[in-house]
């Protein structure tokens, strides 16, 4: 199977992701098949992708006629039997659960073809564990988007232990096709690339604040304002050649010792969870957050990550 010739997709879950996704694959020409457990949360997926192809829209990367095309392309449904009947790529983005996804798995093996792909938006669950639960391990995969999906052009495509090479480089065909830029995770290690990068910085900023070395608003800007800047550029290790290899050695000779290597969940932020402070969702985190201003921080966040992609 080629990339050109997957056109019929299936997206399970129409929530944050599963919606983003499916206006993703529908703006690239494919039908789509959108499926959730009710007709409520369906249309209001189907109204997040309408918000995020306006954004799209007033960027000048996508016209109205493309916008209404790409809405005609998802058929919303309930029914998972229908959704499989005849699908060639299958990505599943429901709850964050290995037990629920390997329930899932175990029904899409019996009711997709047996040539169909199947993939999980997983941001970091083990690919080998969620294959298992099918009879065609070979053909399973991760395929991690990441939010927002109209914007950010990273998916991981992840291998399991039985992951086919094909399947894996089929996968990074189609994402390259839909315009994303994806990198293969050769090893389904916890967290994959992306996750294992930006956790590991998180738990240096928890750190650094619970020891009251600097405030939230001053370890976000010397990130935003700083490295955080390069780091969109160059990635990482691209830094350090450009920074000089010797001079980073030095550094982590006398730093490494000192980051922090935490391995219990981080207390400042289990603390703030049992107080129902879970961020801009519930009106206050590491800051708060008035409505107005939340939607005023995603509008700049979209706006400026547009300008950052037409440099890339
Ligand atoms: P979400 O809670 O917003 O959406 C999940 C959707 O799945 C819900 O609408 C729910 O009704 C639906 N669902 C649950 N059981 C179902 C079933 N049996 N059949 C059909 N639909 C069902 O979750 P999300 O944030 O979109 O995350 C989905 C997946 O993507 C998770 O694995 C998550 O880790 C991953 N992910 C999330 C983000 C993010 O920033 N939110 C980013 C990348 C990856």
């Amino acid at each position: 199977m080629n990339a050109q010739d997957i056109s019929q997709i299936a997206v399970i879950g129409a929530g944050t992701m599963g919606a983003g996704i499916a206006g993703i694959f529908a703006r690239a020409g494919s039908e789509v098949r959108l499926v959730d457990l009710n007709d409520r949360v369906l249309q209001r997926g189907m109204e997040q992708l309408r918000d995020a192809q306006k954004t799209l829209i007033a960027a000048n990367l996508l016209s109205s006629q493309e916008a209404e095309a790409a809405l005609g392309r998802i058929t919303p449904l309930t029914d998972l039997e229908t959704a499989c009947d005849g699908v060639q790529l299958l990505i599943e983005a429901v709850s964050e659960d290995m037990a629920m996804k390997q329930r899932m798995f175990r029904r899409f093996d019996d009711l997709c073809p047996e040539h169909a792909v199947l993939t999980s938006n997983t941001s970091g669950l083990s690919i080998t564990e969620i294959a298992r639960a099918t009879k065609r391990p070979n053909l399973v995969a991760g395929m991690h988007f990441w939010n927002p999906p109209h914007l950010i052009p990273l998916v991981e495509v992840t291998k399991g232990k039985e992951t086919s090479d094909a399947t894996a480089q089929l996968l990074m065909a189609i994402c390259r096709r839909i315009g994303k830029r994806p990198i293969l995770v050769r090893h389904d290690v916890p967290g994959f690339v992306g996750n294992r990068l930006q956790f590991a910085v998180l738990r240096e900023a928890l750190h650094l604040l619970s020891e009251g070395i600097a405030s939230a608003e001053d370890i976000d800007a010397a990130m935003t304002c700083g490295p955080g800047l390069r780091y969109g550029l160059l990635g990482p290790l691209r830094t350090a050649d450009l920074g000089g290899l010797d001079v980073f050695l030095a550094i982590s000779t006398y730093l490494f010792a000192e980051l922090s290597s935490d391995t219990e969940p981080p207390a400042l932020m289990a603390e703030l969870v049992k107080q129902g402070q879970l961020g801009a969702k519930t009106g206050g985190g590491f800051y708060p957050y008035e409505e107005k201003e939340l939607s005023e921080i995603i509008a700049r966040r979209d706006r400026v990550l547009l300008g950052f992609l037409s440099h890339l």
